[in-house]
């Protein structure tokens, strides 16, 4: 028996979309995130955050800014009531640049590598976890681990809708206004078993 896990993305699912989080005064958390991240906690979901942050690789900042914004989502959420499970994040360039030996990395959404970290650290049932993010990639890596996987329309979701179920952005197997509508639904299905 393995935990249930929510995989959320951070930018535009979590915390509104600004482009590249290169100041940590960008970070707000988009209204209800808290609500909903607390209420996966009470219900027994581990909340794991898996982000590309490629800016680090561009060289438009520091990984030691992911670490301190990290480090400010997790404590306005704790301001909410609410706690991170785990939160790992992918460097580099779709390319490979800034990965190590300049190859193309395994852990960029919609690759899978963080999640294969996360499984030697938590035991954890995909079959009975969620993706939930605003990207057709956020999208595709749910669908490649075996999780359901939701569509928000914060961030890029509202634009992702319009071209979901094509070749390149897999139809989520739900679409939701916010992280919170998100959260909802899962409890639903998961209360549904
Ligand atoms: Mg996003």
């Amino acid at each position: 028996m393995g935990y249930k896990a929510v995989f959320l993305d951070r930018d535009g699912t979590i915390n509104e979309e600004v482009g590249y989080m290169d100041q940590i005064e960008k970070f707000k958390l988009i209204p209800r995130s808290g609500e909903a991240i607390r209420l996966l906690n009470r219900n027994n979901f581990k909340a794991i955050v898996i982000t590309n942050q490629s800016g680090v690789a561009r060289g438009y900042f520091p990984e030691s800014l992911v670490l301190k914004v990290h480090q400010k989502m997790k404590d306005l959420l704790k301001s909410e009531g609410a706690y991170l499970d785990g939160v790992y994040y992918c460097p580099h360039l779709p390319d490979g640049v800034g990965s190590p030996n300049g190859q193309s990395c395994s852990c960029r959404k919609p690759k899978t590598g963080l999640v294969d970290i996360v499984l030697k650290e938590l035991n954890i049932d995909l079959s009975k976890s969620y993706s939930i993010g605003d990207r057709g990639s956020d999208i595709e890596f749910g669908r490649r681990i075996g999780a359901k996987t939701i569509l928000v329309l914060t961030g890029y979701g509202r634009e992702e809708s319009e071209h979901s179920g094509g070749r390149e952005t897999p139809k989520p197997d739900y679409v939701a206004q916010d992280l919170y509508e998100a959260v909802q639904w899962i409890l639903k299905e998961d209360g549904g078993k």
